[in-house]
């Protein structure tokens, strides 16, 4: 596994329109330090200790992306330096880092996620749940947070058919949404279902495994 060479193949194959976060979660600080040297600067953790302590070690004009569940007292540690949190997937937590980010005196940009499975075991508001929050209006009284896009994450399943509608169904949430929050980013993709996100209009995927190989 080289990931310089994993990297640059990735990049090279991506739409222009599609941005690229490196999943770097269990991965040494050597690895990310490579990817960077290649001019990758997003990079995507999703565990707060681990966040921080790179964070801290790495050099500071990294985009520290945060892409696992987030408990709200844990979003202090953030909000001085996250660039874009992904899974926000409660008003609870909503409000929290609305209060850190003026605490901060910043305006922090997040994603909601949406649970596309029917799984359960994913996080995330349920389609009919998002489209109440925005008949509520409820997103627009938060003057320290920026919705900027939605989040979603496929099944564990090699049925296509599966993700791909899915994906579809959050890519239509996005369409139905976009104009009235001006939301851009859409992100969905990972290592194993990237290329269906992007033909389902996905311009942000988050790749771990493909780029730093296989994690433990
Ligand atoms: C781990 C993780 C990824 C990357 O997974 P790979 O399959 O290694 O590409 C992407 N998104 C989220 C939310 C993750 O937790």
């Amino acid at each position: 596994m080289n990931i310089v060479d994993n990297l640059q193949k990735i990049k090279y194959e991506l739409p222009q329109n599609v941005s690229l976060v490196a999943v770097s979660k269990t991965k040494p600080n050597e690895d990310i330090i490579l990817a960077y040297n290649t001019g990758q600067l997003d990079f995507g953790e999703n565990k707060i200790q681990e966040l921080i302590l790179k964070h801290d070690a790495l050099p500071k004009d990294i985009k520290w992306h945060m892409i696992g569940h987030l408990q709200t007292n844990k979003v202090k540690y953030i909000a001085p330096f996250i660039h874009l949190i992904h899974s926000v997937d409660s008003i609870k937590l909503i409000k929290e880092i609305n209060k850190q980010a003026i605490n901060n005196t910043k305006i922090i940009n997040i994603l909601i996620q949406i649970d596309i499975t029917n799984d359960k075991t994913k996080f995330g508001f349920s389609i009919n749940d998002f489209d109440m929050i925005m008949k509520d209006e409820l997103l627009s009284t938060f003057n320290n947070l920026k919705v900027v896009g939605l989040m979603g994450m496929a099944s564990f399943t090699n049925n296509q058919d599966i993700i791909k509608s899915q994906f579809n169904s959050l890519k239509d949430l996005f369409n139905k949404h976009k104009k009235k929050l001006s939301l851009d980013i859409l992100s969905m993709g990972m290592s194993g279902d990237y290329n269906i996100a992007i033909e389902c209009q996905s311009n942000l995927i988050r790749l771990g495994s493909t780029i730093f190989g296989k994690r433990k």
